[in-house]
């Protein structure tokens, strides 16, 4: 008898971590389903149970709060059947920085930050020892563009990018796969609970596209997966540029153009 693997959802309740976890259930996965509203949780899990027979578990946590935390932190060190962690629950904020409130600031950093990374080091011990699974962390192409004028929200965004870059180096010799997906903006509630009207963007992807093309990224073990990038070449060119620099860091000489004039 073979054991079913178990997948485990943060931000399942709805948009991008409700379509993993359908998608998951009917690549003939379990689940435990992560995020705040259990009324929601219980649904999706009934309708899930019904449709694949998968074993559906949830899990009601806020991720902002060290209690509800520490439990889903327990669950991944315990419990070996979870084999992949679906980093996804967050929020963004509206509006420029100096209106954002600093505790509002905060509790986003703590979401899209301090909670995945924890969740990350509760997992990822185990899955090393194990020499096998995965970690899923969704960041944002808003990590990438300052320009865009979401300064908090790109900032963990970025966080999100390096930290899955620096873990896969470290994870994948050990048998892990670590994947960082960054979605353009997609069709989900994240606008609406910011408080951004969504029907102004035409050009929102679909949510089970985005998640497909995610999956394509997953299933051929790609590090980094940009479904709205449609020329490839961008990146590699990103990834060259960023190397050709990191080769031309000389530490034990200032640059030229920082010598004091003679
Ligand atoms: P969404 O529809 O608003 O869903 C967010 C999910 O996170 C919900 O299940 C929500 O559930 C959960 N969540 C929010 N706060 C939480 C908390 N404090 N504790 C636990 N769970 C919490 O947003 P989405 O678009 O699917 O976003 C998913 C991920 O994709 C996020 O990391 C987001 O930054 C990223 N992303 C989205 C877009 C986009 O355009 N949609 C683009 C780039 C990246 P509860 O309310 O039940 O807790």
């Amino acid at each position: 008898m073979t054991t079913r693997s178990t997948v485990l959802i943060t931000g399942a309740s709805t948009g991008i971590g409700a379509t993993y976890a359908e998608r998951f259930a009917h690549r003939g996965h379990d689940l435990v389903l992560v995020a705040r509203d259990e009324a929601r949780l219980q649904a999706l899990a009934a309708r899930l149970r019904a449709q694949t027979g998968a074993a559906v578990d949830i899990l009601a946590a806020d991720l902002t709060q060290p209690g509800d935390l520490a439990a889903v932190e327990a669950r991944l060190r315990e419990d070996t059947r979870i084999d992949t962690l679906i980093n996804n629950a967050g929020a963004t904020l509206a509006g420029p920085f100096i209106d954002q409130a600093t505790d509002d600031v905060a509790r986003l950093v703590a979401l899209n930050t301090t909670a995945l990374v924890r969740l990350a080091s509760a997992i990822a011990p185990r899955l090393a020892q194990a020499g096998t699974g995965a970690i899923v962390n969704i960041g944002s192409v808003v990590g990438l563009a300052p320009e865009f004028g979401m300064s908090v929200y790109g900032a963990t965004k970025a966080f999100v990018l390096f930290l899955s870059q620096g873990l896969s180096l470290e994870l994948a010799p050990k048998g892990v796969y670590v994947q960082a997906v960054l979605p353009a903006g997609t069709r989900t509630e994240i606008w609406e609970r910011a408080g951004i009207d969504a029907s102004a963007m035409p050009d929102l992807m679909e949510v089970g596209a985005l998640v497909d093309a995610a999956l394509v990224g997953f299933d051929r073990r790609e590090p980094v997966t940009l479904p709205a990038l449609h020329d490839a070449a961008h990146w590699d060119a990103l990834d060259a540029a960023r190397r050709g620099l990191i080769a031309d860091l000389r530490q034990a000489h200032v640059a030229q153009r920082y010598r004091a004039a003679a």
